[in-house]
């Protein structure tokens, strides 16, 4: 008898020939994750196994798996050698504290003479007899005593089914590089797209001393956030100070933000192909403020020109962000009153349908922009956030 942690895949179930280089990839970042801890990963039949590890450390494991993409579900379990006469035995004095159960079984071993619900009666049947406190109630049981009968002549036997995040395995979508901001929307922006097996790297474009160093701070604690669950996030941290001097001197008031937006875009897709990132990721959500409207995000693409900009919450209420950041634990962090740099110099009425030609025009005005630009690109800092789990 052993306790093991019973590991189910999500999607990669379906990727048929490439299904190997999902396993293999999706094993590889469970290994990561737990690496700190003192255990092992067995694979079995479609499945990984959590073994030899010390019970005190169980939950804390579960915890870790739980931000592992591409694992669809994963269960403490109780690992015996396959003998269905044992198995009430060895349940019957462990039972949580509960009135009323049921057993369901899954039967892989073809070689047992017995169906499903054959075998699930008589391992009921057992425990009634040495549990008389316990009835059984097949509709709504307090507790439900799964007994999973493997092909390997071994059964797993389990109470609890923890859903994870589904999704697929970091780094089997290439990698993209988000737009992160210190608000809530971006951080669920990359914790959005690493779900889909993206690794992701980060930039984050600073107005020191218009913005604190605790801005700062607070967006590589971000960075911290979303690389515990796609392992390292490497974060550029753009100064852009002089270029918002300059857009401030140059462009009319209601075409600031456009303008900056352009100019952020455009450095990012350098940077990010300078880092072999196949997209941009932003946090926009159609509507969401003025420079988030079609005619806005039409002028913002218009200075990308080699990558797709990724925007995964564009059809999301600001209450569903909100709740996304909650669970994934950003949402403290994201409301830690510090300025953003598209919040100092602010325009009090930024265009809401700006006309390209005209944001052309502004953009066009600022005298030795590519030369900022460049400044901006050499001088960039980057902060390597490695997932502390
Ligand atoms: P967030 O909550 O992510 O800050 P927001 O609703 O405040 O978003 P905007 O300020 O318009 O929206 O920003 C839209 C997107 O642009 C952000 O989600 C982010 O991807 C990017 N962005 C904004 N400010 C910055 C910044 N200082 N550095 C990097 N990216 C930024
Ligand atoms: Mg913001």
């Amino acid at each position: 008898m052993e306790n093991v942690i019973i590991i189910r895949f999500g999607e990669i179930f379906l990727k048929g020939k490439n299904k190997k280089h999902f396993e293999n990839l999706l094993e590889k970042n469970i290994k990561n994750a737990l690496s700190v801890y003192e255990c092992e990963i067995e694979k079995s039949h479609n499945r990984f196994y959590v073994a030899k590890y010390d019970k005190d450390i169980e939950t804390n494991l579960i915890e870790t798996l739980k931000k592992v993409f591409g694992i669809h579900s994963v269960s403490p379990a109780i690992k015996i050698p396959t003998d269905i006469t044992k198995v009430a035995e060895l349940i019957a004095n462990s039972l949580p504290n509960v009135n009323t159960f049921r057993v369901t079984v899954k039967r892989a071993d073809k070689t047992i003479n017995m169906t499903s619900t054959e075998i699930a009666g008589q391992i009921g049947g057992d425990i009634l007899q040495l549990r008389q406190d316990l009835k059984v109630d097949l509709h709504n049981p307090e507790l439900v005593i799964n007994v999973d009968i493997r092909e390997n002549k071994t059964s797993y036997i389990y109470y609890e089914n923890v859903k994870c995040y589904e999704g697929m395995p970091v780094g089997c979508s290439g990698k993209g590089m988000l737009l992160l901001s210190g608000g809530i929307d971006s951080p669920v922006a990359g914790f959005r797209m690493a779900k889909r097996g993206m690794q992701i790297n980060g930039i984050h474009f600073h107005s020191y001393p218009f913005t604190s160093l605790q801005a700062k701070q607070k967006v590589i604690d971000l960075g911290q956030i979303i690389s515990s669950y796609c392992g390292h996030f490497p974060l550029f941290v753009v100064p852009f100070t002089k270029i918002q001097q300059a857009i401030h001197k140059y462009c009319k008031e209601d075409f600031m933000i456009t303008v900056m937006r352009m100019i952020m875009v455009e450095i990012s897709e350098r940077i990010a192909i300078s880092q072999n990132c196949g997209a941009l990721i932003t946090g926009e959500s159609l509507g969401q403020v003025a420079s988030q409207t079609l005619e806005s995000i039409t002028v913002t693409n218009s200075r990308v020109k080699n990558l797709p900009i990724l925007r995964p919450l564009i059809d999301m209420d600001k209450t569903e962000i909100i709740k996304i950041s909650k669970d994934i634990n950003a949402f403290e962090t994201s409301i830690l009153p510090y300025e953003d740099c598209c919040t100092v110099f602010l325009p009090k009425n930024p265009v809401i349908k700006p006309k390209l030609s005209v944001a052309e025009a502004e953009y066009n005005k600022i005298i030795d922009l590519p030369q900022l630009i460049d400044e901006a690109i050499n001088n960039v800092e980057v902060v390597k956030i490695k997932n502390k789990r």
